[in-house]
């Protein structure tokens, strides 16, 4: 069977603090994260976010979430507001009590500019991740593609996919300058030479076999590509299209474009 399997994780809050930043491209920061409260933290699958909780600008702690029976809920009356964005699990590294995030550089919400100015020592929260979607490595064929946002996963993806397997990767970036070495060949769509997610897999060709279709990015530029691959007919179980954030909207949830 190739049914994607969804499995749950506990919801811990946990305050983490930055120990050090390394620049992956110009516009692409690596925050690493550690602490104490990253024991018993899991994740399983590549696209795995969490959560990530930033202080108000001044305050040395960020508000943390208030959790009920249903996960994440808003705060008592009166209480402060969280503030918080979604972030892929770059990489993590349990012995050293560490986990990785890529963060896209940009000055317009809480969650950019936290990054960029983010300094070892300083705190955030995470909460997540709440569950993991399991897909079979065993498909004949697996496309992906990714815009900056979404190409942590995506090099995840590419890590965990068995070698050997037939892979198309596209990749789109504002330049040359956002390339950066992954552990598979992919295709760099460059936005300064007019190259776009949206014009290149809305007219891809899939290959014959059983396929899985991977692919994250800005909302509106996702629509073209999951009205091409839905009148293909391929399989909807096959299929994970997800807008991670929407030009001039603040914050999520994307994810309710999707249809
Ligand atoms: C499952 C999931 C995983 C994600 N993983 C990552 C990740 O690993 N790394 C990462 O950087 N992002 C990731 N994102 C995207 C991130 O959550 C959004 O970009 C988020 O909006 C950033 O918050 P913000 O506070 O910076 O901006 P917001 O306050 O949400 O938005 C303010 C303004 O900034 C614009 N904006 C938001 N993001 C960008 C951007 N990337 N470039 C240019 N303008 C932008 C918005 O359109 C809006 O006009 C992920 C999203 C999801 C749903």
């Amino acid at each position: 069977m190739k049914t994607p399997e969804l499995v749950w994780h506990d919801l811990t809050p946990r305050l983490l603090e930055v120990r050090r930043t390394t620049r992956i491209s110009p516009r692409m920061l690596r925050v690493t994260l550690g602490g104490e409260d990253l024991d018993g933290f899991s994740h399983a699958a590549p696209d795995d976010h969490v959560k990530v909780f930033f202080p108000e600008p001044g305050a040395e702690l960020p508000v943390m979430p208030t959790l009920g029976e249903e996960g994440l809920e808003p705060p008592p009356p009166g209480s402060p507001l969280p503030t918080f964005r979604d972030y892929t699990v770059r990489h993590l590294r349990p012995g050293l009590r560490e986990l990785d995030i890529d963060f896209v550089l940009h000055e317009h919400g809480p969650g950019g500019s936290w990054a960029a100015r983010a300094e070892p020592g300083d705190k955030v929260g995470i909460l997540g991740p709440r569950g993991s979607t399991l897909v079979p490595y065993t498909f004949d064929w697996y496309l992906l593609g990714a815009d900056e946002t979404a190409l942590p996963a995506l090099a995840a993806w590419l890590e965990r996919l068995p070698a050997g397997v037939r892979t198309m990767a596209y990749v789109e970036v504002a330049d040359a300058a956002e390339e950066q070495q992954l552990a598979a060949e992919v295709r760099w769509l460059h936005r300064d030479r007019g190259e776009t997610l949206a014009s290149v897999l809305s007219t891809v060709e899939l290959p014959p076999g059983d396929g899985y279709v991977w692919v994250a990015g800005e909302a509106t530029g996702l629509k073209p590509i999951r009205r091409h691959i839905r009148a293909r007919g391929h399989n909807r179980d096959w299929a994970e299209i997800d807008g991670y954030w929407k030009r001039g909207v603040v914050n999520l949830d994307h994810h309710d474009d999707d249809e």
